[in-house]
């Protein structure tokens, strides 16, 4: 095996995230090439081992970039919250762990606009290359990757009678939503086993922490990439403070995720020529694209009170319950402190003749309420719902406003600027009414919250959402793959009209995919890192 040649290395990866940990991981496993892993965060943290730590890591700098979006008129003036992952995994070191691959017709879209080896077809094996799971369909699913999936345990009684609930209003049960069909509600699977989190730091890094040809650099901010005319060189970055350069003799893959994709080329010369001149930026190559088509799940919570005791996690967490629920953690693995952060969800279509599911409702067991460090589990006891479009129109963008490495981009949604994501949404949450109110819930006292009863008509509806509605934190599209003039990297994950760089992460996505965004992700990082390895 060869050593690490000083700063020389084959390949450098920026960002360790979803999609960055999967390719330092892949293209190290051949000892000839040296590989340098660089992510700006941490390598860990205590909380993004433990599910229930999602909830402390929401608003915690410790693990987190806490961006804040540009407030809009459809946010009502709010800038919300943007969490990103800042630790080895990413995102997938602080999300809420549902696993949703999205729809073969999400992939199939993005290869009938030209993005050749996108389809579902040519994608399926990596989705199933990725995963370890023990359910459904040997077609579809994965038996022996490095990522662990799992169910949560159906057994629970809200979990039953809400499936029932769903049953009576025509959404059918389906035991796999990440096979041959999507439609219908079903228990999240999720990136947890053992009662731990499995981030792709947990899954593709810690198993090969001791590859000599594999170096990953914590604390170490990318500030630009090495550009020599039109081909990228290497990077320059910084830890503590320190400025350092790394070349790559072969290529650069940059997997910053949405966010820091676009930022790190705008901050390199790479972007909207007017722009970069007016931050007293050099253009070192024309993309108009980079930082535009910025999608996002924008989504109200509808909340609900339950009267019948002991059945949500406010009144099961409470007192000797919470004692309880570490007793159970610490001994098997489950409970509160173990689940998903949203354990059931639906996949509906929100009118007749649609040929797939339009809308995702997420169910969590419980009624939240903000605190200074993250949301609090409230004192009244119920249930939240949320739910919204899951292919929006509406597009934003994110730029740089500064020169400055350290200065946060503007993050600019234009949430429901297309009139159809504000109609879908209005349906969305028409759906989850209809769920809520259904017979198999009478039992169980549910009375409706928010939106509250008053509000009936869309207008009503859609003035509520804007007052309440938040990302479920699934950006995506901001350098996005196509061959059209707005497209940043082409088909092969290469920027265009610059050798020896490639993005691979959510940003290279065209369209959002129907559902959570940590999959398709960790896919993208396995078909990047085959044509990285293809290209030789
Ligand atoms: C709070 C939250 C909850 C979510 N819940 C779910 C869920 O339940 N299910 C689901 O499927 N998806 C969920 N998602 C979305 C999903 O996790 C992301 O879509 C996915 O992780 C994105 O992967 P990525 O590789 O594009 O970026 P990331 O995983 O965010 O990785 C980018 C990495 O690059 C690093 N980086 C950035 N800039 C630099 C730089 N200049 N230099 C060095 N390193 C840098 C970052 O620190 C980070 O580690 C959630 C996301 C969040 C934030």
């Amino acid at each position: 095996m060869q050593a690490i040649d000083r700063q020389t290395f084959d390949y450098i990866v920026v960002g360790a995230g979803s999609a960055g940990a999967v390719i330092a991981n892949r293209l190290s496993a051949d000892a000839r090439n040296r590989v340098l892993l660089l992510e700006a965060g941490p390598a860990s943290h205590p909380w993004s081992r433990i599910p229930v730590g999602s909830a402390r890591l929401i608003k915690n700098p410790a693990a987190n970039w806490c961006y804040t979006a540009e407030p809009e008129p459809n946010t009502n003036g709010r800038g919300i919250p943007v969490p990103r992952g800042r630790l080895l995994g990413g995102s997938s070191s602080i999300n809420g762990m549902a696993f949703v691959r999205g729809q073969a017709q999400d992939f199939d879209s993005w290869a009938q606009a030209g993005n050749r080896g996108w389809s579902y077809e040519d994608v399926l094996p990596f989705f199933k290359r990725m995963e370890s799971y023990d359910g459904g369909d040997d077609a579809f699913r994965g038996r022996q990757g490095p990522l662990r999936v799992t169910n949560p345990d159906a057994g629970d009684p809200l979990f039953a009678a809400l499936i029932k609930a769903a049953g009576e209003v025509g959404i059918a049960h389906n035991p796999d939503y990440n096979g041959a069909t999507q439609d219908g509600i079903a228990m999240s699977q999720a990136t947890i086993s053992g009662g731990r989190r499995m981030s792709t730091a947990r899954c593709y890094l810690d198993p090969i922490g001791k590859r000599g040809n594999l170096r990953i650099e914590t604390g170490a901010l990318t500030e630009a990439l090495l550009l020599e005319g039109k081909r990228c060189t290497g990077v320059r970055y910084s830890v503590g403070g320190q400025l350092r350069e790394a070349h790559a003799a072969r290529e650069v893959v940059v997997s910053a995720g949405t966010i820091n994709s676009p930022q790190l080329l705008e901050l390199s010369g790479i972007g909207q020529p007017d722009r970069l001149q007016s931050l007293g930026i050099a253009v070192r190559h024309v993309l108009p694209g980079v930082g535009e088509n910025l999608r996002d799940h924008y989504a109200p919570r509808t909340r609900w009170a339950v009267g019948a005791k002991g059945i949500t996690f406010n009144d099961r967490a409470r007192g000797f319950g919470l004692v309880r629920q570490a007793l159970s953690y610490a001994l098997f693995g489950q409970g509160l402190l173990g689940a998903v952060g949203a354990p059931l969800r639906a996949f509906v279509r929100s009118r007749a003749g649609l040929d797939a599911p339009d809308v995702m409702l997420g169910w969590v067991p419980m009624l939240t309420e903000p605190g200074p460090k993250g949301p609090k589990i409230a004192r009244q006891s119920g249930v939240t719902c949320y739910a919204h479009p899951m292919r929006p129109e509406s597009k934003g963008h994110i730029h740089i406003v500064a020169a400055d490495p350290h200065r946060p981009p503007a993050i600019n949604f234009n949430f429901l600027s297309s009139p159809i994501d504000a109609e879908i949404t209005v349906r969305a949450v028409r759906i989850a009414r209809a769920v809520m109110t259904a017979p198999a819930l009478a039992p169980m006292r549910v009375t409706e919250i928010g939106p509250g009863e008053s509000r009936t008509t869309d207008g009503e509806i859609l003035d509520w959402v804007k007052q309440v509605a938040e990302t479920t934190y699934h950006p995506v599209g901001t350098c996005k793959m196509g061959s059209d003039g707005m497209a940043v990297v082409d088909a092969e994950l290469r920027v265009r009209g610059i050798a020896a760089l490639r993005i691979a992460d959510a940003s290279i996505m065209p369209s959002l995919t129907s559902g959570n965004t940590n999959a398709p992700s960790i896919m993208i990082g396995e078909k990047a890192a085959d044509m990285v390895l293809n290209a030789g």
